[in-house]
């Protein structure tokens, strides 16, 4: 379907650093698996700048195919069984959906509520683990858990896929995997990409279970809290 770097190389010949198939049980009537690497990495804490530009540039040509065909994409990452991942080789997944989801929709609003937000958590300070490339790494405000982490432009921008940020958004996301890994050990993680209205990456650790209280009510039992968690990520930078 797609194989990258397309240069210097025929079409499905091997040599590729990341690739896009079909997912062959989609949930979903569209949906494609990215491959992150041809050698056996789990996470994208395991990959490299470089590498990671490559599936923001896997992630930007498979939009722009959607976008031909008037559909937009869901991007995301699962890792580890209890996060949803079906296989343990670093992936993500892209879902064709016919509108924007409705949890990016609702967050958006009329002005730029994140603009708002990332102006309140900068001037407050503890909760910024890092800022870089015009980039910034946060543990927001009630957190839904332990090390959630919000990755964002500080300037507002509307899309992500056309943004040179995407791959270095995803490297910062790898290097709070890291930073988490060194700390806690390997957890699993769902990351995904809110990509209209000010495009973000949501980070979710999962260091405890998610079940009915979170997924019925929509409270989330934060045993550490976010100023706690960024500290401990600054720390280990
Ligand atoms: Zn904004
Ligand atoms: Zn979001």
């Amino acid at each position: 379907m797609l194989a990258l770097p397309v240069e210097g190389r025929e079409p499905d010949a091997p040599g590729w650093s990341v690739r896009v198939v079909p997912n062959k049980y989609p949930a979903f009537r569209r949906q494609e698996v990215v491959i992150h690497s041809p050698k056996h990495k789990r996470s994208i804490a395991e990959l490299g700048a470089e590498q990671l530009e490559l599936v923001a540039e896997a992630w930007r040509l498979r939009a722009a195919a959607a976008a031909n065909e008037g559909r937009t994409i869901f991007a995301c990452v699962n890792e580890g069984r209890a996060a949803g991942a079906s296989l343990l080789h670093s992936h993500s997944q892209l879902f064709w959906l016919d509108a924007e989801p409705p949890l990016a929709e609702a967050e958006r609003g009329g002005t730029c509520r994140l603009c708002r937000f990332l102006e309140l958590e900068r001037a407050e300070g503890a909760r910024v683990v890092e800022e870089r490339g015009g980039l910034v790494l946060l543990c927001p405000y009630a957190s839904r858990s332990a090390y959630e982490c919000l990755i964002a432009p500080l300037e507002h921008e509307g899309h992500a896929f056309p943004s040179p940020l995407l791959g270095p958004a995803l490297e910062l996301a790898a290097e709070a995997l890291r930073r988490l890994a060194a700390r806690e050990g390997p957890r699993p993680a769902n990351l995904w990409l809110h990509e209209a209205g000010h495009w973000h990456l949501e980070l979710l650790p999962r260091l405890s279970v998610i079940a009915s209280l979170e997924l019925g009510a929509g409270h989330y039992i934060n045993t550490l809290a976010p100023e706690r968690a960024a500290e401990r990520l600054r720390d280990l930078g």
